[in-house]
């Protein structure tokens, strides 16, 4: 579809993407040591189903669940599984919804009880470098400038970002033009326009950028076994300023979080 959405179209995005945000928040509350990835792939999809939605991913080139389920090392893709979450695991969920032939997609990544403080400082960095990305998304940059922000931001701490996955454009399909790397040269790259909607999503490896693929022919890890985290939004262009359609609030509802990261990216509130 069009690079540039109507303001209807728009609408439809949001309301998709705050059903995964509410999917999300729906989990937070039931990670923890114990729990497995199945069980919250089922949780997720009932969720989904139940608000007269369809799972996104479930089937999407021919992935087989509801949730993209990542623990440590994994970087995104990974499968759900009976292998029970423990103490200390970090663990990325990425979601999909289609509601009224619209997607949402974005994903957190939650802590399994207490992790280590390296790893704590990995997913702070991780999730800030997703909103350096998101305040380039506005109308007189280009899709460089976006990578540049989240490439400089996170490598000053050592980490790796990773080169082969990369954020995107979403409306009436999952993936849209344009492609948006995590990388990138300010300046370079398709300029965006008014009415854009886009997923940016960092996953940024506390060691090297280099990732492997595990035979399951998903999982993708990271090559030297360190931890990865990925965070991801959808946003649109609006006004020329960017406007967050997705939201971490319900998640931090539940974890008790207090957070104002999205009050500059949002010029209404949340209404559903
Ligand atoms: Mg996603
Ligand atoms: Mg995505």
């Amino acid at each position: 579809m069009s690079l540039q959405k109507t303001t209807a179209e728009i609408e439809l995005i949001r309301n998709s993407a705050l059903l995964v945000s509410k999917t999300l928040g729906m989990l937070a509350s039931e990670i923890k040591p114990g729990v497995t990835t199945l069980e919250l792939d089922k949780k997720a999809e009932t969720f989904i189903r139940d608000h007269n939605a369809t799972p996104g991913f479930l089937g999407l080139y021919d992935f087989p669940n509801t949730l993209c389920v990542s623990p440590n090392e994994q970087v995104v893709h990974g499968i759900p599984n009976d292998t029970p979450l423990k103490e200390g695991d970090i663990l990325s969920i990425d979601c999909g919804v289609l509601q009224n032939g619209y997607y949402g997609d974005h994903a957190y990544t939650f802590a399994v009880g207490e992790i280590d403080p390296e790893t704590k400082l990995l997913l702070d960095r991780t999730k800030a470098a997703l909103y350096k990305g998101i305040e380039a998304f506005r109308t007189g940059n280009r899709v460089g400038d976006v990578g540049y922000a989240i490439q400089h931001y996170v490598e000053q701490f050592g980490y790796g970002v990773v080169r082969e996955l990369v954020g995107h454009g979403l409306g009436t399909t999952m993936h849209e033009k344009p492609e948006m790397p995590n990388f990138g040269k300010r300046g370079r790259g398709k300029n965006f326009l008014e009415g854009m909607v886009v997923a940016i999503e960092p996953m940024i490896n506390r060691g090297t950028h280099r990732i492997k693929q595990l035979k399951d022919g998903w999982t993708i890890l990271t090559a030297d076994g360190a931890p990865s985290a990925h965070f991801e939004h959808n946003i649109a262009i609006v006004n020329g300023n960017p406007e967050l359609l997705s939201t971490f609030s319900y998640i931090y509802d539940a974890l008790g979080i207090s957070s104002d990261e999205e009050n500059a990216f949002r010029t209404a509130p949340i209404t559903t």
